[in-house]
């Protein structure tokens, strides 16, 4: 990782700004990661999507695939992987964080199985939206994790 900037300023939340530091994933990022500027007037837009981590981003994502005419805004505070999403452990997982028996109980076998095929299909769909926009190196990650879980 660079060296971080002496004079790197901090976030509201006393974060650095000095967002290469943050994590590997930005450090290795092309891009100069300077922030956008703050907008000046009122944006009109018929989606407004408030963080540009994963669930931002991939929500722009398949909203302009849908519909290619929105008008679609992804206000970010800082940069795009910011947060959680620029310095996770980069594991592409169907894993839920609750089990499909808890699932079950609470919202029947049938919610359960729904839930944990909808969750294995997002691992194909990473893969081919990784391929099909040229990220290759997760398209691999994400069959590498599914080849592991057999
Ligand atoms: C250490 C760690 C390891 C992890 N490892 C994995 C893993 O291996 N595999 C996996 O699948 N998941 C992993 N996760 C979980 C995964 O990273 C998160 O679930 C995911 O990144 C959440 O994405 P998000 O878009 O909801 O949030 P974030 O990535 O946090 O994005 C939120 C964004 O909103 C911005 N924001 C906040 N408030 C405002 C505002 N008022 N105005 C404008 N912008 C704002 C923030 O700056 C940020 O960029 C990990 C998480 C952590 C912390």
């Amino acid at each position: 990782m660079r060296a971080q900037s002496a004079a790197a300023a901090k976030t509201s939340r006393g974060l650095t700004t000095d967002y290469r530091s943050r994590s590997f994933w930005l450090d290795d990022v092309p891009d100069d990661l300077c922030p956008q500027p703050a907008l000046g007037t009122p944006l009109d837009v018929d989606v407004a999507i408030v963080g540009a981590g994963l669930n931002g981003l991939w929500t722009a994502y398949y909203l302009a695939k849908a519909d290619p005419h929105l008008r679609i805004a992804l206000l970010e505070k800082e940069i795009a992987g910011f947060g959680a999403s620029g310095r996770n452990g980069g594991w592409c997982s169907f894993a839920f964080p609750t089990p499909p028996a808890r699932i079950a109980k609470t919202h029947g076998q049938e919610a359960a199985r729904a839930t944990l095929r909808a969750m294995q299909a997002t691992i194909d769909e990473v893969g081919h939206v990784a391929t099909a926009e040229g990220i290759v190196d997760a398209a691999l990650a994400g069959r590498h994790r599914a080849d592991r879980r057999g």
